[in-house]
């Protein structure tokens, strides 16, 4: 179950903050890909040219879930056509303001455009990308960024063992039975990936849109009021009413500068 925060992002329900839910709609995403066919002659150490390449491999699936929402949603090359999964996920991402995911910028988002290329498709709308495994790299020191640890380190939960590559095997051979629990598991990282998320984002870790631009007077994090003036921000030659949330704790700092300056400053 998602712990509840007060956010302007949260559900509904938790929504104490007049009028703000609809700022932002996050989208947390996975896909499962199948491994590329090749001709090698050999096992060990190879080189593989792309003249060896017989099949280049693709998505098996996907499971996306909006924060709003209950359900995660999923496809999958073996529910309908690639190109019924492929339209569905882009229909997804032109209603989000936020996509999420686990190493997402890198893996997930430049697979799905892959995707869209192939099935004639264009970019989709724009949306603000939240890439939860770069934004604990750059603030968190920890032995491991895989999802499975830092889930499981942060005490919401574990990913589900899929096995290994047995499952893939079993998946390509159209084994309902394998089928199933690859989806089992797609959904289960996309649901563990908003709970790393929500943890995180109930003390203000996770940097998202400024819920200020449309909010005002407001924490940029959750849209909180409850903001309280702690000291300046200085840069060069300026300095900034700094602020703290009292709700999230993260820190923000006003955008216009206390008046006078410097008058020189170093070259
Ligand atoms: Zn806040």
């Amino acid at each position: 179950m998602t712990r509840p925060y007060r956010s302007l992002f949260a559900t509904a329900a938790s929504l104490t903050i007049a009028g703000r839910c609809d700022l932002a709609r996050i989208l947390t995403l996975d896909i499962e890909t199948y491994p590329l066919t090749v001709n090698v002659f050999d096992i060990w150490n190879q080189n593989v040219g792309i003249n060896q390449i017989r099949d280049s491999g693709g998505m098996l699936c996907w499971a996306a879930k909006f924060h709003d929402e209950r359900a995660v949603r999923f496809a999958s090359l073996w529910d309908g056509s690639e190109r019924s999964m492929v339209r569905e996920i882009h229909g997804l991402l032109e209603q989000a303001d936020v996509v999420m995911g686990w190493n997402s910028n890198k893996f997930d988002l430049r697979w799905l455009n892959r995707c869209f290329v192939k099935n004639g498709l264009s970019e989709a709308r724009p949306f603000n990308r939240v890439d939860l495994m770069r934004q604990v790299k750059k603030k968190i020191y920890l032995p491991s960024y895989k999802l499975d640890y830092v889930a499981g380190w942060l005490g919401v939960g574990r990913k589900v063992r899929t096995g290994g590559f047995d499952l893939w095997a079993d998946v390509m051979a159209k084994d309902p039975k394998a089928q199933a629990k690859m989806g089992r598991y797609n959904r289960a990282d996309t649901r563990l990936t908003e709970k790393v998320f929500d943890k995180l984002n109930e003390r203000g870790w996770i940097t998202l849109p400024n819920a200020s631009i449309d909010g005002g007077d407001c924490c940029p994090n959750c849209g909180s009021e409850d903001i309280q003036q702690r000291g300046f921000a200085y840069t060069t030659t300026r300095k900034y009413p700094r602020f703290q949330c009292k709700q999230c704790g993260s820190w923000g700092r006003g955008v216009h500068c206390e008046p006078g300056g410097a008058k020189v400053r170093a070259a």
